[in-house]
């Protein structure tokens, strides 16, 4: 599979957080062989829990499906541009490839507000951006322009 086709899976995922009522946002993460090993998409709302971000799922269970923490041979594919939170989780875990979708203006820990991978951490993730990007922002906007609405109404 190509990249687009591993942020196509990360948009199926956000899609799926969307008809949950949730912030759409979702990721994947590739093995270097190919396998999809972790997926994960956003559930603050349904979990009630600030942690319940798609990265940490996309971590957990690749974690879980390589029986180790140490991703140091994946790449992460997610919609939106992480946050501090998921950037430090993607240091910690090793990945040495990150590719994101939208930028995240208020949030964003890969360059909108700060950069992250480059502030001398110990591990220096590769950084992509913009990957399917107009798609990944387009499902976003939706999501907050039907907000927007609800609240007027
Ligand atoms: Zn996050």
């Amino acid at each position: 599979m190509t990249d687009e086709e591993y942020m196509g899976r990360a948009l199926e995922l956000a899609r799926e957080a969307l008809d949950h009522g949730e912030v759409p946002v979702g990721c994947v993460i590739v093995w270097a062989d190919g396998r999809i090993v972790g997926e994960g998409r956003n559930r603050r709302e349904e979990d009630g829990n600030a942690l319940g971000h798609a990265e940490l799922a996309a971590i957990r269970m690749a974690c879980e499906t390589l029986g180790g923490w140490r991703l140091h041979r994946a790449r992460l594919y997610v919609t939106l541009e992480p946050c501090p939170m998921c950037a430090g989780a993607i240091v910690n875990a090793r990945i040495p490839a990150v590719y994101y979708g939208a930028r995240e203006e208020k949030m964003g820990a890969c360059g909108s507000i700060l950069n992250l991978f480059e502030e001398g951490f110990g591990h220096r993730p590769r950084l992509y951006r913009g990957l399917r990007g107009e798609e990944c922002a387009a499902l976003l906007a939706d999501f907050f322009n039907k907000l927007r609405r609800e609240k007027e109404e």
